[in-house]
């Protein structure tokens, strides 16, 4: 299966429509991309999203896990984060009523896929 690597220019929101703030901590090009890795997503910030906050409803404001979009490879002890239509990158966050989730809506990038 061919799965997209997800690179810093990646569309990553919550489910109700908030951003999520990535910094790639590779400042490595990869056939002319900057990837994304696993640690870079884990507890990234939110801002944006939608849910009020009150007595039982609390917005996302960070990214508390990662469900699927674990890529195989690891480059400088980092994993890769990888997506596509079936395999999305996704996880959860912080925000009320759970489960609150985050996805990946666009890898950043058209032309770097990698075989697992
Ligand atoms: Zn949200």
């Amino acid at each position: 299966m061919k799965l997209k690597i997800v690179s810093a220019n990646a569309q990553i929101r919550c489910a109700h429509g908030g951003t999520v703030q990535v910094t790639p901590s590779l400042n490595t090009v990869f056939q002319g991309i900057v990837p994304l890795c696993v640690e870079d997503i884990m507890g990234a910030s939110i801002v944006g999203c939608t849910v009020p906050q009150s007595n039982s409803s609390k917005p996302c404001q960070k990214v508390v896990s990662l469900m699927t979009g674990q890529g195989p490879i690891w480059i400088c002890g980092q994993q890769w984060l990888v997506t596509d239509a079936l395999v999305k990158a996704q996880g959860l966050t912080d925000g009320f009523p759970q489960p609150a989730t985050w996805a990946v809506e666009d890898a950043g990038q058209e032309l770097v896929e990698i075989d697992i």
